[in-house]
């Protein structure tokens, strides 16, 4: 399929219709050149994926650095110089008054790159990444570790991190195009002055590096390559935060239940059905936490994050307050014994009542009917695992193995989505 025009066709799967477009599935963030209906000749999506920032490292005060080929090192806007390292040892790396110390070299202050000679060939703290590394200093001899990455490669140790090793090939394939368009948003909605767009661990994607990676989730990467989820009228697609879970547990969350993003079509609540029975926790046995226990972590969960449930009174009982369309509980009601009512969105009251879980007892998800005990909250009638929004990894596998194609599942996932390849 071409579309001479553009130079760079944008193949476009839809549950409507196949066609072609010109996407502006970014947002207007950049990431496309402009030209859509002004350079007829200008190529609209760039040669290869776009590069992602990862957080690899948080604040750390030193990590230490293994390289089986000399990498090039750039301390700001200086001059780049190559570092011989002796093969396989790891060196140490020091933020100090002076700046930068890497084994007995001391370069400049500043932030320091480093770009391996190859790829894969340079690990810190005994992890190999692909990319290249930035290392932004944070105050105090402290600094981050950052992973620029282009996103494909990113993805390869992203979805076998996410999938068990032995689900399906097509369920691969839809996890990465779903990855990828979220971290592809992500990081085109990053705010300016930050220094990274996404978090190594489940605050985004869980991140392995290429130890992680596996044959099943290099080609499921590969074979989806440079291809997103979108939605919008046609020519006019944009991609959005295509968010998933483990288990949905029957019916799915919106986003705007979940995480109190805007209202959005094809992240909408969907009625799925046992599709994902398989799963160990499409339904849950009862959990039973005292009362005394669900006061205590709604306290320090809204000192945490500074909510009113600091100061919330003991907790005398619990109920559903809204429920969506299929019956899936969007918030619930918090009374404390001195009468006040706290009106708790979903995620947020799973997140509180599993803080501090020192007794391992947590709420695989928001999906449940709460009973008030005179002593204890019984929560009965669980369903699911994760937030349930968006695409459902159970669902995914038990599709892919009754004969579905990842662009069915994908789109299936999303209501009225489209899927377009950008890179
Ligand atoms: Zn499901």
């Amino acid at each position: 399929m071409k579309f001479p025009a553009h130079g760079i066709g944008l193949r476009v799967f839809a549950a409507r219709s196949t066609r072609l477009v010109c996407a502006a599935v970014f947002l207007a963030l950049s990431f496309l050149p402009s030209g859509c209906g002004q350079n007829q000749n200008h190529a609209i999506a760039p040669a290869g994926a776009p590069i992602v920032r990862v957080l690899l490292l948080d604040n750390r005060p030193r990590v230490d650095l293994t390289a089986t080929a000399s990498p090039t090192l750039r301390v700001g806007a200086g001059q780049a110089r190559r570092l011989d390292l002796p093969r396989g040892t790891a060196i140490p790396i020091f933020y100090t008054d002076a700046g930068w110390k890497v084994g007995d070299s001391v370069l400049g202050p500043g932030e320091l790159t480093i770009e391996p000679e190859v790829d894969g060939s340079v690990a810190v703290n005994a992890r190999a990444f692909r990319g290249r590394y930035r290392f932004v200093p944070r105050g105090g001899g402290k600094f981050d570790v950052i992973n620029d990455v282009d996103v494909d490669a990113y993805l390869k140790s992203v979805v076998s991190k996410e999938l068990f090793w032995n689900w399906h090939d097509e369920a691969y394939r839809a996890q990465a195009i779903v990855a990828r368009t979220y971290a592809l948003y992500v990081s085109r909605t990053a705010s300016e002055g930050t220094n990274f767009d996404l978090f190594s661990d489940t605050r985004s994607q869980v991140y392995g590096g290429i130890s992680a990676e596996t044959a099943k989730s290099r080609s499921a990467v590969d074979a989806t390559r440079g291809m997103v989820v979108a939605y919008g009228p046609p020519g006019q697609e944009k991609i959005f935060k295509a968010y998933f879970s483990s288990c949905c547990g029957g019916v799915t969350q919106s986003a705007a239940a979940a995480f109190g993003d805007p209202p959005s079509v094809p992240l909408s609540e969907q009625n799925i059905g046992p599709r994902c029975s398989e799963s160990p926790r499409f339904n849950w046995a009862p959990l039973v936490m005292t009362k005394r226990e669900v006061t205590r972590r709604m306290r320090l969960w809204g000192a945490m994050n500074n909510q009113p449930e600091k100061g919330i009174g003991d907790v005398a009982r619990i109920d559903i307050r809204t429920n969506n369309r299929f019956g899936r509980p969007t918030s619930f009601l918090v009374t404390d014994a001195r009468g006040y009512r706290y009106s708790v969105p979903c995620e947020d009251f799973r997140h509180a009542l599993n803080t501090d879980a020192t007794d391992g007892v947590t709420l695989p998800s928001s999906f449940f009917q709460p009973v008030t005990e005179p002593t204890s909250i019984r929560f009965t009638n669980g369903h699911g695992f994760g937030h349930g929004a968006g695409l459902c990894q159970w669902c995914a596998q038990h599709q892919a193995t009754a004969g579905d194609s990842h662009e069915q599942i994908v789109l299936g996932a999303f209501p009225h989505s489209t899927l377009v390849q950008v890179f």
